[in-house]
Protein backbone atom coordinates (compact mmCIF):
# COMPACT_ATOMS: atom_id res chain seq x y z
CA UNK A 1 0.00 0.00 0.00
CA UNK A 2 2.39 2.41 0.73
CA UNK A 3 4.68 1.35 -2.44
CA UNK A 4 1.47 2.19 -4.32
CA UNK A 5 1.68 5.82 -2.57
CA UNK A 6 4.77 6.49 -2.89
CA UNK A 7 4.27 5.95 -6.93
CA UNK A 8 1.17 7.99 -7.07
CA UNK A 9 3.28 11.00 -5.04
CA UNK A 10 6.15 10.74 -7.83
CA UNK A 11 3.63 11.08 -10.56
CA UNK A 12 1.89 13.87 -9.47
CA UNK A 13 5.12 15.77 -8.99
CA UNK A 14 5.93 14.96 -12.01
CA UNK A 15 3.15 16.84 -13.71
CA UNK A 16 3.63 19.63 -11.52
CA UNK A 17 7.09 20.18 -13.01
CA UNK A 18 6.17 19.53 -16.53
CA UNK A 19 3.12 21.92 -16.20
CA UNK A 20 5.97 24.30 -14.98
CA UNK A 21 7.89 23.84 -17.66
CA UNK A 22 5.75 24.28 -20.09
CA UNK A 23 4.69 27.60 -18.28
CA UNK A 24 8.26 28.82 -18.72
CA UNK A 25 8.84 27.55 -22.91
CA UNK A 26 5.55 29.75 -23.24
CA UNK A 27 6.78 32.72 -21.23
CA UNK A 28 10.33 32.04 -22.94
CA UNK A 29 8.39 32.29 -26.49
CA UNK A 30 6.15 35.16 -25.93
CA UNK A 31 9.13 37.20 -25.18
CA UNK A 32 11.07 35.24 -28.29
CA UNK A 33 8.46 36.50 -30.69
CA UNK A 34 7.80 40.03 -29.16
CA UNK A 35 4.82 39.34 -27.49
CA UNK A 36 6.00 40.45 -24.25
CA UNK A 37 7.97 43.40 -23.80
CA UNK A 38 11.04 41.84 -21.85
CA UNK A 39 14.47 40.51 -22.39
CA UNK A 40 16.71 37.70 -21.14
CA UNK A 41 20.40 38.20 -20.09
CA UNK A 42 22.94 35.93 -19.56
CA UNK A 43 24.98 36.79 -16.82
CA UNK A 44 27.57 35.61 -14.19
CA UNK A 45 24.16 35.09 -12.13
CA UNK A 46 22.71 33.05 -14.53
CA UNK A 47 20.08 34.54 -16.26
CA UNK A 48 17.93 37.59 -15.98
CA UNK A 49 14.58 38.46 -16.78
CA UNK A 50 13.96 42.32 -17.34
CA UNK A 51 10.78 43.86 -18.02
CA UNK A 52 9.17 46.31 -19.92
CA UNK A 53 8.79 48.36 -16.63
CA UNK A 54 12.46 48.35 -16.19
CA UNK A 55 13.58 48.83 -19.82
CA UNK A 56 11.19 51.20 -20.17
CA UNK A 57 12.26 53.78 -17.28
CA UNK A 58 15.74 53.10 -18.63
CA UNK A 59 15.09 54.63 -21.90
CA UNK A 60 13.17 57.34 -20.32
CA UNK A 61 15.72 58.65 -18.11
CA UNK A 62 18.04 58.46 -21.31
CA UNK A 63 15.81 60.28 -23.57
CA UNK A 64 15.35 62.81 -21.12
CA UNK A 65 18.88 63.51 -20.32
CA UNK A 66 19.85 63.35 -23.88
CA UNK A 67 22.01 66.29 -25.08
CA UNK A 68 19.90 66.55 -28.04
CA UNK A 69 16.21 67.34 -28.23
CA UNK A 70 13.60 64.79 -28.80
CA UNK A 71 9.93 65.21 -29.00
CA UNK A 72 7.09 62.88 -30.72
CA UNK A 73 3.89 63.88 -32.73
CA UNK A 74 0.61 62.60 -33.06
CA UNK A 75 -0.84 62.00 -36.92
CA UNK A 76 -2.04 65.80 -37.01
CA UNK A 77 1.44 67.58 -36.04
CA UNK A 78 1.14 68.04 -32.66
CA UNK A 79 3.61 67.91 -29.79
CA UNK A 80 2.21 64.62 -27.42
CA UNK A 81 6.34 64.50 -25.96
CA UNK A 82 9.38 66.68 -25.62
CA UNK A 83 12.33 65.84 -23.70
CA UNK A 84 14.18 69.17 -21.33
CA UNK A 85 17.18 69.37 -23.93
CA UNK A 86 14.31 70.38 -26.83
CA UNK A 87 12.92 72.58 -23.89
CA UNK A 88 15.78 74.61 -23.33
CA UNK A 89 16.39 74.75 -27.35
CA UNK A 90 13.42 76.67 -27.80
CA UNK A 91 13.50 78.58 -24.51
CA UNK A 92 10.13 77.37 -23.94
CA UNK A 93 8.74 75.45 -21.04
CA UNK A 94 8.17 71.69 -21.40
CA UNK A 95 4.22 72.11 -20.63
CA UNK A 96 3.61 74.63 -23.28
CA UNK A 97 5.48 72.67 -25.60
CA UNK A 98 3.06 69.49 -25.26
CA UNK A 99 0.16 69.99 -27.68
CA UNK A 100 1.66 72.68 -30.08
CA UNK A 101 1.84 71.82 -33.31
CA UNK A 102 5.58 71.08 -34.74
CA UNK A 103 4.93 73.56 -37.38
CA UNK A 104 5.26 76.35 -34.89
CA UNK A 105 8.68 75.64 -33.96
CA UNK A 106 9.84 74.42 -37.06
CA UNK A 107 8.05 76.19 -40.41
CA UNK A 108 6.79 73.84 -42.90
CA UNK A 109 5.56 71.28 -41.34
CA UNK A 110 1.72 71.74 -41.64
CA UNK A 111 -0.43 68.70 -40.88
CA UNK A 112 -0.63 67.89 -44.61
CA UNK A 113 3.28 67.65 -44.91
CA UNK A 114 3.55 65.13 -42.14
CA UNK A 115 0.92 63.04 -43.38
CA UNK A 116 2.25 62.67 -46.60
CA UNK A 117 5.41 62.33 -44.97
CA UNK A 118 4.28 59.38 -42.96
CA UNK A 119 2.30 57.51 -45.49
CA UNK A 120 2.60 53.98 -45.52
CA UNK A 121 5.15 53.97 -43.38
CA UNK A 122 7.02 55.52 -46.00
CA UNK A 123 9.32 57.81 -44.12
CA UNK A 124 11.84 55.65 -42.98
CA UNK A 125 15.16 56.66 -40.35
CA UNK A 126 15.04 60.60 -42.52
CA UNK A 127 17.21 63.02 -41.95
CA UNK A 128 17.10 67.15 -42.80
CA UNK A 129 19.12 70.23 -41.91
CA UNK A 130 16.08 73.38 -40.57
CA UNK A 131 15.90 75.97 -38.50
CA UNK A 132 14.44 76.04 -35.52
CA UNK A 133 12.52 79.22 -34.35
CA UNK A 134 12.96 79.81 -30.28
CA UNK A 135 10.83 81.98 -28.80
CA UNK A 136 13.35 84.93 -27.84
CA UNK A 137 13.13 84.45 -32.03
CA UNK A 138 16.74 83.01 -31.95
CA UNK A 139 17.18 80.75 -35.40
CA UNK A 140 19.06 77.83 -34.46
CA UNK A 141 20.25 75.29 -37.11
CA UNK A 142 19.28 71.85 -36.35
CA UNK A 143 19.44 68.32 -37.98
CA UNK A 144 16.14 66.24 -37.53
CA UNK A 145 16.11 62.84 -37.90
CA UNK A 146 12.48 61.34 -38.15
CA UNK A 147 11.49 57.93 -37.05
CA UNK A 148 8.29 56.86 -38.35
CA UNK A 149 6.53 55.17 -35.07
CA UNK A 150 2.71 54.77 -35.97
CA UNK A 151 1.81 53.29 -33.09
CA UNK A 152 -1.43 52.06 -31.88
CA UNK A 153 -1.99 54.96 -29.25
CA UNK A 154 -1.79 57.55 -32.06
CA UNK A 155 2.16 58.29 -31.86
CA UNK A 156 3.03 58.93 -35.45
CA UNK A 157 6.99 60.11 -35.40
CA UNK A 158 9.62 60.73 -33.33
CA UNK A 159 12.37 63.39 -33.55
CA UNK A 160 15.75 63.80 -32.62
CA UNK A 161 16.91 67.32 -33.02
CA UNK A 162 20.26 68.12 -32.58
CA UNK A 163 21.44 71.84 -32.31
CA UNK A 164 24.21 72.52 -34.83
CA UNK A 165 25.08 75.79 -33.83
CA UNK A 166 28.81 75.37 -32.79
CA UNK A 167 29.35 72.81 -36.20
CA UNK A 168 27.50 75.52 -38.87
CA UNK A 169 29.58 78.13 -36.97
CA UNK A 170 32.90 75.88 -37.15
CA UNK A 171 31.91 75.64 -40.91
CA UNK A 172 31.52 79.44 -41.40
CA UNK A 173 34.84 80.09 -39.74
CA UNK A 174 36.28 77.26 -42.60
CA UNK A 175 34.98 78.68 -45.38
CA UNK A 176 36.12 82.27 -44.28
CA UNK A 177 39.37 81.25 -43.24
CA UNK A 178 39.81 79.42 -46.76
CA UNK A 179 38.07 83.16 -48.76
CA UNK A 180 41.07 85.10 -46.70
CA UNK A 181 43.53 82.47 -47.87
CA UNK A 182 42.49 82.21 -51.73
CA UNK A 183 42.35 86.40 -51.58
CA UNK A 184 45.68 86.08 -50.57
CA UNK A 185 47.08 83.76 -52.93
CA UNK A 186 45.55 86.25 -55.81
CA UNK A 187 47.05 88.76 -53.72
CA UNK A 188 50.36 87.56 -54.14
CA UNK A 189 50.14 85.98 -57.14
CA UNK A 190 49.46 89.78 -58.50
CA UNK A 191 52.23 91.22 -56.77
CA UNK A 192 54.41 88.33 -58.21
CA UNK A 193 52.92 89.02 -61.99
CA UNK A 194 52.74 93.23 -61.53
CA UNK A 195 56.76 93.54 -59.95
CA UNK A 196 58.00 91.62 -62.70
CA UNK A 197 55.98 92.87 -65.35
CA UNK A 198 57.48 96.61 -63.60
CA UNK A 199 60.86 95.17 -63.67
CA UNK A 200 61.52 94.98 -67.63
CA UNK A 201 60.64 98.41 -68.40
CA UNK A 202 62.36 100.03 -65.21
CA UNK A 203 65.87 98.27 -66.18
CA UNK A 204 65.89 99.99 -69.54
CA UNK A 205 64.54 103.06 -68.36
CA UNK A 206 67.30 102.73 -65.56
CA UNK A 207 70.17 101.82 -68.44
CA UNK A 208 69.18 104.80 -70.67
CA UNK A 209 69.20 107.79 -68.18
CA UNK A 210 72.96 106.72 -67.49
CA UNK A 211 73.47 106.80 -70.97
CA UNK A 212 72.31 109.92 -71.06
CA UNK A 213 74.32 110.89 -67.78
CA UNK A 214 77.27 109.87 -69.06
CA UNK A 215 77.51 111.10 -72.14
CA UNK A 216 79.25 113.94 -72.57
CA UNK A 217 79.29 115.03 -76.18
CA UNK A 218 76.30 117.26 -75.73
CA UNK A 219 76.46 120.45 -73.79
CA UNK A 220 73.52 120.22 -71.57
CA UNK A 221 72.81 122.69 -69.03
CA UNK A 222 73.29 122.64 -65.69
CA UNK A 223 69.18 122.23 -64.53
CA UNK A 224 68.96 119.95 -67.20
CA UNK A 225 71.81 118.11 -65.85
CA UNK A 226 70.71 118.11 -62.24
CA UNK A 227 67.42 117.11 -63.36
CA UNK A 228 68.90 113.74 -64.69
CA UNK A 229 70.26 113.04 -61.29
CA UNK A 230 67.03 113.64 -59.60
CA UNK A 231 65.32 111.31 -62.07
CA UNK A 232 68.40 108.61 -61.51
CA UNK A 233 67.95 108.86 -57.73
CA UNK A 234 64.25 108.65 -58.26
CA UNK A 235 64.35 105.57 -60.07
CA UNK A 236 67.03 103.67 -58.01
CA UNK A 237 64.25 103.86 -55.48
CA UNK A 238 61.54 102.46 -57.49
CA UNK A 239 63.98 100.03 -58.28
CA UNK A 240 64.71 98.83 -54.79
CA UNK A 241 60.50 98.98 -54.66
CA UNK A 242 60.27 96.29 -57.40
CA UNK A 243 62.86 94.53 -56.17
CA UNK A 244 61.41 94.04 -52.49
CA UNK A 245 58.03 93.19 -53.93
CA UNK A 246 59.90 90.83 -56.23
CA UNK A 247 61.83 88.95 -53.49
CA UNK A 248 58.72 89.30 -51.04
CA UNK A 249 56.68 86.80 -53.69
CA UNK A 250 59.40 84.73 -54.24
CA UNK A 251 59.51 84.06 -50.68
CA UNK A 252 55.61 83.75 -50.53
CA UNK A 253 56.17 81.11 -53.02
CA UNK A 254 58.79 79.15 -51.53
CA UNK A 255 61.47 80.00 -54.28
CA UNK A 256 64.00 82.46 -52.54
CA UNK A 257 66.91 80.29 -53.79
CA UNK A 258 70.93 81.35 -53.92
CA UNK A 259 73.69 79.58 -54.70
CA UNK A 260 76.34 80.23 -51.84
CA UNK A 261 80.09 80.26 -51.72
CA UNK A 262 82.27 81.93 -48.76
CA UNK A 263 81.56 85.25 -47.96
CA UNK A 264 84.42 87.09 -46.11
CA UNK A 265 82.04 89.53 -43.78
CA UNK A 266 84.83 91.97 -42.94
CA UNK A 267 84.74 92.64 -46.67
CA UNK A 268 80.86 92.66 -46.84
CA UNK A 269 80.66 95.17 -43.97
CA UNK A 270 83.34 97.28 -45.40
CA UNK A 271 81.63 97.50 -48.81
CA UNK A 272 78.40 98.45 -47.50
CA UNK A 273 79.87 101.46 -45.26
CA UNK A 274 81.34 102.77 -48.14
CA UNK A 275 78.54 102.82 -50.54
CA UNK A 276 76.20 103.94 -47.92
CA UNK A 277 78.69 106.83 -46.93
CA UNK A 278 78.93 107.39 -50.82
CA UNK A 279 74.94 107.46 -51.31
CA UNK A 280 74.26 108.91 -47.36
CA UNK A 281 76.75 111.61 -47.63
CA UNK A 282 75.54 113.64 -44.51
CA UNK A 283 75.45 110.78 -42.45
CA UNK A 284 78.87 109.76 -40.39
CA UNK A 285 79.08 105.63 -41.12
CA UNK A 286 81.55 104.15 -39.08
CA UNK A 287 82.82 100.16 -39.84
CA UNK A 288 84.63 98.01 -37.26
CA UNK A 289 85.36 94.00 -36.97
CA UNK A 290 87.88 91.35 -35.88
CA UNK A 291 89.81 89.24 -37.95
CA UNK A 292 89.15 86.00 -40.19
CA UNK A 293 84.92 85.89 -40.53
CA UNK A 294 84.10 83.91 -42.90
CA UNK A 295 80.44 82.41 -43.47
CA UNK A 296 78.91 80.22 -46.73
CA UNK A 297 76.17 82.33 -48.34
CA UNK A 298 75.12 84.31 -50.81
CA UNK A 299 77.16 87.87 -51.32
CA UNK A 300 74.54 89.67 -52.77
CA UNK A 301 71.72 88.52 -50.86
CA UNK A 302 73.64 89.19 -47.48
CA UNK A 303 74.57 92.47 -48.92
CA UNK A 304 71.28 93.31 -49.32
CA UNK A 305 70.57 92.38 -45.87
CA UNK A 306 72.92 95.08 -43.95
CA UNK A 307 72.05 97.55 -47.00
CA UNK A 308 68.78 97.12 -45.51
CA UNK A 309 69.85 97.99 -42.19
CA UNK A 310 71.83 100.85 -42.77
CA UNK A 311 69.38 102.38 -45.19
CA UNK A 312 66.52 101.80 -42.19
CA UNK A 313 69.44 103.33 -39.89
CA UNK A 314 69.55 106.38 -41.71
CA UNK A 315 65.91 106.50 -42.53
CA UNK A 316 65.15 106.64 -38.69
CA UNK A 317 67.66 108.49 -37.23
CA UNK A 318 66.74 112.38 -38.76
CA UNK A 319 69.20 113.91 -36.00
CA UNK A 320 71.71 112.10 -34.38
CA UNK A 321 73.64 111.16 -37.59
CA UNK A 322 76.18 108.47 -36.45
CA UNK A 323 75.55 104.85 -37.37
CA UNK A 324 78.17 102.21 -36.61
CA UNK A 325 78.16 98.99 -38.50
CA UNK A 326 79.86 96.14 -36.76
CA UNK A 327 81.42 92.27 -36.77
CA UNK A 328 82.50 90.23 -34.62
CA UNK A 329 83.54 86.27 -34.09
CA UNK A 330 81.32 84.59 -31.34
CA UNK A 331 82.16 81.00 -31.02
CA UNK A 332 81.45 79.11 -33.19
CA UNK A 333 79.03 82.16 -34.92
CA UNK A 334 79.57 85.70 -36.30
CA UNK A 335 77.64 88.62 -35.10
CA UNK A 336 76.82 91.56 -37.45
CA UNK A 337 75.03 94.63 -35.83
CA UNK A 338 73.96 97.99 -36.88
CA UNK A 339 73.55 100.78 -34.56
CA UNK A 340 71.42 103.65 -34.38
CA UNK A 341 70.72 106.58 -31.65
CA UNK A 342 67.85 107.34 -33.77
CA UNK A 343 63.96 107.46 -33.19
CA UNK A 344 64.07 103.66 -31.88
CA UNK A 345 60.75 101.64 -30.90
CA UNK A 346 59.00 100.19 -28.28
CA UNK A 347 58.69 96.74 -27.10
CA UNK A 348 55.50 96.25 -28.83
CA UNK A 349 56.59 97.37 -32.14
CA UNK A 350 60.05 95.16 -32.01
CA UNK A 351 58.03 92.20 -31.96
CA UNK A 352 55.79 92.86 -34.96
CA UNK A 353 58.89 94.75 -37.56
CA UNK A 354 59.99 91.33 -38.68
CA UNK A 355 56.36 90.92 -40.46
CA UNK A 356 55.44 91.06 -43.96
CA UNK A 357 53.97 95.23 -44.36
CA UNK A 358 54.25 96.36 -41.07
CA UNK A 359 55.39 99.72 -40.62
CA UNK A 360 55.30 101.46 -37.13
CA UNK A 361 52.59 103.96 -37.01
CA UNK A 362 54.56 106.96 -36.36
CA UNK A 363 53.03 110.62 -36.58
CA UNK A 364 56.11 112.27 -35.64
CA UNK A 365 58.20 110.62 -37.84
CA UNK A 366 56.74 110.31 -41.72
CA UNK A 367 59.03 108.12 -44.33
CA UNK A 368 58.23 106.06 -46.70
CA UNK A 369 58.48 102.42 -47.35
CA UNK A 370 56.62 99.64 -47.64
CA UNK A 371 57.28 97.51 -44.45
CA UNK A 372 58.96 94.69 -46.49
CA UNK A 373 62.61 95.14 -46.12
CA UNK A 374 62.95 93.71 -42.63
CA UNK A 375 60.54 90.93 -43.83
CA UNK A 376 62.86 89.98 -46.39
CA UNK A 377 66.01 90.59 -44.29
CA UNK A 378 64.72 87.98 -41.78
CA UNK A 379 63.89 85.72 -44.46
CA UNK A 380 67.21 85.54 -46.39
CA UNK A 381 68.89 85.28 -42.53
CA UNK A 382 66.76 82.68 -42.00
CA UNK A 383 68.05 80.75 -45.39
CA UNK A 384 71.28 81.08 -43.98
CA UNK A 385 70.18 79.40 -41.08
CA UNK A 386 70.97 82.34 -39.49
CA UNK A 387 68.85 85.03 -36.79
CA UNK A 388 68.15 88.80 -36.64
CA UNK A 389 66.97 90.43 -33.72
CA UNK A 390 66.84 93.86 -32.52
CA UNK A 391 67.40 95.61 -29.28
CA UNK A 392 65.40 99.09 -29.01
CA UNK A 393 64.64 102.06 -27.21
CA UNK A 394 62.49 104.63 -28.01
CA UNK A 395 63.91 107.91 -28.93
CA UNK A 396 67.22 106.58 -28.25
CA UNK A 397 68.23 104.57 -30.85
CA UNK A 398 68.21 100.86 -32.07
CA UNK A 399 70.72 98.15 -32.66
CA UNK A 400 69.56 95.31 -35.55
CA UNK A 401 72.13 91.74 -34.81
CA UNK A 402 72.26 89.13 -37.42
CA UNK A 403 74.08 86.10 -35.85
CA UNK A 404 75.04 83.51 -38.89
CA UNK A 405 77.24 80.17 -38.34
CA UNK A 406 80.94 80.94 -38.96
CA UNK A 407 81.58 79.06 -42.30
CA UNK A 408 83.35 75.86 -39.82
CA UNK A 409 79.89 75.15 -38.41
CA UNK A 410 78.67 71.37 -38.34
CA UNK A 411 74.80 70.98 -38.65
CA UNK A 412 74.03 69.85 -35.05
CA UNK A 413 75.96 73.24 -34.00
CA UNK A 414 73.50 75.56 -36.12
CA UNK A 415 70.39 78.17 -34.21
P1 LIG B 1 59.97 100.12 -44.16
O1 LIG B 1 61.22 100.78 -43.65
O2 LIG B 1 59.85 100.10 -45.63
O3 LIG B 1 58.74 100.61 -43.49
P2 LIG B 1 61.01 97.73 -42.90
O4 LIG B 1 60.49 96.34 -42.97
O5 LIG B 1 62.43 97.95 -43.29
O6 LIG B 1 60.01 98.58 -43.78
O7 LIG B 1 60.81 98.25 -41.43
C1 LIG B 1 59.60 98.02 -40.75
C2 LIG B 1 59.37 99.09 -39.70
O8 LIG B 1 60.32 98.93 -38.65
C3 LIG B 1 59.56 100.49 -40.21
O9 LIG B 1 58.38 101.00 -40.76
C4 LIG B 1 59.96 101.24 -38.94
O10 LIG B 1 58.81 101.67 -38.27
C5 LIG B 1 60.66 100.20 -38.10
N1 LIG B 1 62.12 100.35 -38.16
C6 LIG B 1 62.97 99.66 -38.95
N2 LIG B 1 64.24 100.02 -38.72
C7 LIG B 1 64.20 100.96 -37.76
C8 LIG B 1 65.20 101.75 -37.07
N3 LIG B 1 66.50 101.60 -37.35
N4 LIG B 1 64.78 102.61 -36.13
C9 LIG B 1 63.45 102.72 -35.85
N5 LIG B 1 62.48 102.05 -36.45
C10 LIG B 1 62.84 101.17 -37.40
Amino acid sequence: MSKDLDLQAQSNELSELRRELEEANDTLNAIRTGMVDAFVVHGEEGHQLYTLKSTDHTFRILVEKMQEGAITLNKDGLILYCNPCFADLTKVSIDKIIGKPFDYFIKGYTQDRLASMTINGKLNDYKMEDILLALDGTQIPVLLSFTNLDLEDGTALSIICTDLTTQKAAQQKEADINAQKRVIKQKDEFMSIASHELKTPLTSLKAYLQLMSRDNNYDLPLTFKNFMGKAELALNRLHTLVDDLLDASKIQAGKLNFHRTIVDINKLIENCTENASHIFQNYEIGCSYTNNLQVLGNLERLEQVVMNLINNAVKYSPVNKKISVSAKSEGKFIRISVLDHGIGMNEDQQEKIFDRFYRVNNNNHTVGGLGMGLYISKEIVKEHNGIIQVQSNLNQGSTFHIILPAVNTTADELL
